[in-house]
């Protein structure tokens, strides 16, 4: 329910609306799943679904989708500062937002933002990364 309620965010972020088949096509699923799932976000109050594929966010559900898109944001940084492939990031990063607590995400954020304020440190700590991996 999560990577859909993300992409209905951003998709809604980038065009003003969302149709059932915009999410279909970048999440790769069937119009009927998403329509049902669209249905089930209606259901707890987190959108309103409507007829011909449209839908809306709720108050409720517009907050909790920007929460969501945050902490996807901080670890996909996260993963990215690391040094991990960026073929691997996207994967990695749906696979990780589900177990991660909000406080592990405050903590990784906090490290960002520190590597961020000194970029002497992250060139080195990237140059440390490069040198250990030619001694593999
Ligand atoms: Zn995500």
């Amino acid at each position: 329910m999560e990577d859909y309620l993300e992409r209905i965010y951003l998709t809604i972020e980038e065009k003003g609306y969302v149709r059932s088949r915009d999410i279909a096509t970048s999440l790769n699923v069937l119009p009927s799943s998403v329509t049902k799932m669209m249905q089930k976000l209606d259901e707890r109050g987190l959108g309103n679904y409507e007829r011909y594929g449209g839908f809306t966010l709720t108050d409720e559900g517009h907050k909790l989708a920007k929460k969501l898109v945050e902490k996807h944001e901080i670890l996909e940084n996260f993963l990215t500062l690391i040094g991990v492939e960026e073929k691997h990031i996207y994967e990695e990063v749906e696979r990780l937002e589900h177990y991660i607590s909000k406080e592990s995400t405050i903590c990784i954020s906090k490290l960002i933002d520190f590597f961020e304020q000194n970029p002497s440190i992250k060139t080195s700590y990237i140059k440390y990364c490069k040198d250990s991996q030619k001694g593999n």
